[in-house]
């Protein structure tokens, strides 16, 4: 082992952490990393060994983890949430000292970080808490991060986030988000708005399929004609590849139709609901696709609601499915839906945003958001870099439905939205 001391440290090596560290030493950044559980650390080596011998030093105690890291360190923490970040903090801290910094990557409660913020400062320790976006790839390859709190100690690491996170034709996608729990928070609700996206897009599905009665074939290839226009996304891209991925099994036709309707979440979605309530901001589209986890987990009941319905006489939701339907016209009707739609469904995550930042004076950069999230993260899409313009023509835009480009984009599609969320498709005789 090397006696040079490492430019920075990471602790936690589960899926997120160890993929990181590889991508930071990967960049030319020696890195040190620990985790508890030390079989953790000798799989990091193993693959930083077998991924090209990248400069990384696995460390057995938090002491000389600690130790290892030239000063001031700067070391990136990711554990669970919670009481995890807690404990590691305490564990590491005794050994940092006064202008360190700890940078929190994990998808932790804004507060949490905020008291931490204070907690460490007593010891002059810097923090930031940092959304790392991308999960296992982005973490890997570039992520979209997020980094908020102390400014000073993310210009002590700034050249390397630059490098780990994703590019972009304007730029890495990191920025500065501002103080306090500022970039845990903007994590948060970026969150939301990927609920957002994943429930338009399964209504989008719905509606083609049990209205239009399109094939999964059909559906592939119109998802993949999509990503090739102002839907352009990772989500889309990703949902034209999964209606051609077969049951392998049962080697009978494809794995969607298998995939049980039911899903869990992870907490971030509720948050986003949770404040937009506390701060009265409108957010309909992430509230409903938050309710529409609740009702997709309740599969018991909901199969047992059918039965009652039927017997009480109501007959299938849709008759004739794709029968009298002029199917290239549904088609493009949804997709104009979809993409109004998105455009609420930003506009919503962004008023959030914008209503925290005034409550908190976090100075947010609605432009610098939109761009930062055009790489590495899971709701990357061409549609942002019109959001970042939108917000460059007007940094105090209202909302994005009142951008000039965007009310047109609006109005454009409003009759075809209005005939998709209407009756207009809805054949019953
Ligand atoms: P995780 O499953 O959330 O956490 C596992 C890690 O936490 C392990 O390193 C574990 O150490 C450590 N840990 C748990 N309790 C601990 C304690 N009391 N003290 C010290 N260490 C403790 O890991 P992850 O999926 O890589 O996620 C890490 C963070 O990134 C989370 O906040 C997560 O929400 C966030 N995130 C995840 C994704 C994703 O796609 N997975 C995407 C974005 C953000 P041991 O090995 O010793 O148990």
């Amino acid at each position: 082992a090397s006696t040079a001391l490492s430019r920075i440290g990471l602790a936690g090596l589960a899926v997120m952490g160890q993929n990181l560290a590889l991508n930071v030493a990967e960049k030319g950044f020696p890195i040190s990393v620990y985790n508890r559980t030390t079989s953790k650390v000798d799989e990091t080596l193993d693959r930083a060994h077998r991924e090209g011998e990248l400069p990384l030093t696995g460390h057995y105690s938090p002491r000389d983890f600690v130790l290892s890291i030239q000063r001031p360190r700067s070391i990136i923490i990711l554990v669970k949430a919670g009481s995890p970040v807690d404990q590691t903090i305490a564990a590491l801290s005794e050994h940092m000292a006064p202008g360190d910094s700890i940078i929190d990557g994990g998808n932790e409660w804004y507060l949490n970080t905020e008291r931490r913020i204070e907690e460490v400062s007593h010891k002059g320790l810097l923090y930031l808490g940092m959304g790392v976006s991308g999960g296992e790839e982005g973490a890997r390859n570039g992520p979209s991060l997020m980094p908020g709190g102390s400014f000073e100690a993310y210009n002590n690491v700034k050249d390397i986030l630059q490098k780990v996170a994703a590019q972009v034709e304007d730029g890495p996608c990191v920025t500065y988000i501002g103080e306090g729990g500022s970039g845990n928070f903007v994590k948060m609700v970026h969150n939301g708005i990927e609920y957002g996206d994943m429930q338009l897009i399964s209504e989008a599905y719905d509606v083609l399929k049990h209205v239009g009665g399109l094939s999964n074939s059909e559906l592939a290839e119109i998802f993949a004609e999509w990503n090739r226009g102002e839907l352009e996304s990772f989500l889309i891209e990703i949902t034209a590849d999964i209606f051609k991925v077969k049951d392998e099994l049962s080697n009978e036709g494809e794995l969607v139709d298998k995939i049980l309707d039911k899903t869990g979440m992870k907490g971030t979605g509720k948050w986003t609901v949770q404040q937009a309530a506390e701060l009265s901001v409108a957010a309909p589209t992430i509230a409903a696709s938050l309710d529409c986890r609740y009702l997709s987990g309740l599969k018991e009941e909901r199969e047992k609601a059918s039965e009652v319905l039927r017997e009480a006489g109501l007959k299938d939701g849709v008759l004739n499915v794709g029968i009298n339907v002029d199917k290239k016209r549904l088609i493009d009707d949804v997709r104009q839906a979809l993409y109004a739609s998105k455009i609420c469904s930003y506009a919503q995550g962004m008023n959030l945003l914008r209503s925290k930042s005034n409550e908190k004076g976090w100075n947010l950069n609605f432009g610098e958001l939109a761009r930062i999230w055009k790489g590495g993260c899971i709701i990357r899409a061409v549609f942002l870099d019109r959001i970042k313009k939108a917000y460059q023509r007007n940094p105090n835009l209202a909302s994005l439905v009142v951008d000039p480009e965007f009310a047109k984009e609006m109005v454009q599609r409003q009759a075809a939205w209005r005939r998709v969320v209407g009756d207009g498709y809805f054949s019953r005789d």
